[in-house]
């Protein structure tokens, strides 16, 4: 039985006040002990250290949006994993379909980092997901399968079991339109499927898939239900307490 993963995703929104303030009142919810769900909120850089401090003793998790491949040195900008260890980090999330659709990032470069993070022990949230364009031509999981290709690449199975993937259809990010439970299964037993096809039974079964795109809490648990949903990567509902927590409690 898999345990079930909701994680917030503040993407570049609150400001320090705001975000310790969140941090908190989500922290006050999900005690150290006892919460039957995984919890991280993932702040902006420049808020880690605020928000460590403000979640520590919870059961809150810390995670970061980004990392950098390097372990140091000449990268104006960029966010090393040994850096994000340091001020506290559980998790960092990479791939998201910003950094790939915005901010340009390959296949190639979201495997970079994903393999640094593995090898500088910090668990990775791997984000996948289809344009609407390829929804539409029936490209779903011709891009599914590329981007598992890609990010997984020289993954071992060991290191396997430090990753969650999240669905993220990007046509469902921050339109309000989310896919319908049974999109979202799909999706997921597609990706699970093809976990299984690499890497064999074990870690087919143990993998996380979390869905994200407009999770709120009216729909949370239909999309929860789903027997290959475990979890959410919530962006917009994430930076309100009450909906955020009310996600949680929907899981
Ligand atoms: P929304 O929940 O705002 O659609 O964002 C989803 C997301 O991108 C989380 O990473």
């Amino acid at each position: 039985m898999r345990r079930l993963y909701v994680a917030g995703n503040w993407k570049m929104n609150t400001t320090r006040t705001s975000g310790v303030d969140l941090a908190t009142a989500i922290a006050a919810k999900v005690p150290a002990e006892g919460c039957p769900v995984d919890v991280l909120v993932a702040p902006p850089f420049p808020y880690l250290t605020a928000v460590s401090d403000a979640i520590s003793g919870s059961g809150v998790k810390l995670g970061a949006q980004n990392a950098y491949f390097e372990a140091s040195g000449a990268f104006t900008g960029e966010v090393a994993v040994d850096m994000l260890r340091d001020v506290g980090c559980d998790a960092v999330i990479l791939g998201h379909s910003e950094r790939r659709h915005v901010l340009g990032e390959t296949d190639e470069t979201i495997n970079r980092k994903v393999l640094a993070s593995l090898e500088g022990g910090l668990p990775v949230i791997l984000c996948i997901g289809e344009l609407l364009e390829d929804r539409k031509a029936d490209r779903t999981e011709a891009i599914l399968d590329e981007q598992l290709t890609g990010g997984l690449n020289d993954v071992s199975a060991e290191q396997l079991s430090e990753i969650v993937l999240a669905y993220e259809p990007v046509w469902a990010i921050g339109t309000g339109e989310t896919a319908t439970p049974e999109q979202a299964q799909a999706a997921h037993a597609y990706t699970r499927d093809w976990i299984r096809r690499k890497y064999g039974d074990a870690p087919a079964d143990a993998i996380r898939i979390q869905y994200g795109g407009s999770v709120k809490p009216n729909n949370a648990a239909e999309l929860l239900g789903q027997s290959d949903v475990d979890g959410a990567l919530v962006g917009g509902a994430s930076l309100k307490a009450d909906s955020f927590t009310a996600i949680i409690e929907a899981a």
